[in-house]
């Protein structure tokens, strides 16, 4: 299987390269923060208590997270791998993503770290407001909450595939286009 971690702080364009790299390698994309958009649109339980973390822009607790990605993946028994996109956002749902792909006799074959620096995120989020519809995406001070949180509890997680060798760098900024090319390079290089 190939497995990739798509990785970078909100705004990198996480959702957009995905759908570009689910397409041209056949893989399952998996967003855990769609999932929860779902779940919200539905009105579910769990939908309601994503809602209280995610709307001042903190992070849903592990195991809710950790448990919802497993029924997930557990949906797709023969794809040809998974892009995960906001997953693993902290060390232990890395840890957790291991071990589940390890009991499936696989593993992450790589993770892409988009860089983008942090004045154009900002720029991004705002604008994605006009559009989106999302409530975190339309007020700055949720916007810095979530870089912030990226910063002191997802960052880390570069660190954790850095020590397996699997981290890739890739610059994030540029045309859509132009960063696809970077990333499409990246996996065809392992
Ligand atoms: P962004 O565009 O900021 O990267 P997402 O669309 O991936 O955001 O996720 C939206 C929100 O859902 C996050 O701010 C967070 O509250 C919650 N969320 C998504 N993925 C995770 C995760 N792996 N762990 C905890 N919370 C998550």
């Amino acid at each position: 299987m190939l497995n990739i971690v798509l990785f970078g702080p909100p705004g990198a364009g996480k959702g957009t390269q995905s759908t570009m790299i689910q397409e041209k390698y056949a893989l399952k994309h998996i967003s855990t923060g769609d999932l929860f958009r779902y779940h919200l649109s539905q009105g579910t339980e769990l939908g309601l208590l994503a809602k209280k973390y995610s709307a001042e822009g903190g992070l849903v607790p592990d195991q809710v997270t950790i448990d919802m990605l497993k029924e997930e993946i557990s949906k797709y028994p023969s794809v040809n791998g998974f892009i995960f996109d906001g997953f693993p956002r902290t060390t232990p749902q890395a840890e957790a993503l291991d071990n589940l792909l390890a009991s499936m006799g696989t593993a992450v074959s790589t993770m892409l770290a988009l860089e983008v620096p942090e004045e154009e995120l900002k720029v991004r989020l705002e604008g994605r407001a006009q559009t989106s519809g999302r409530a975190d995406d339309a007020d700055p001070k949720v916007i810095q909450n979530r870089i912030d949180t990226y910063n002191r509890e997802t960052k880390p997680v570069k660190d954790f595939y850095q020590a397996q060798g699997k981290l890739k760098e890739i610059n994030g900024l540029g045309s859509i286009d132009a960063i696809t090319d970077r990333l499409y390079s990246a996996i065809d290089s392992i």
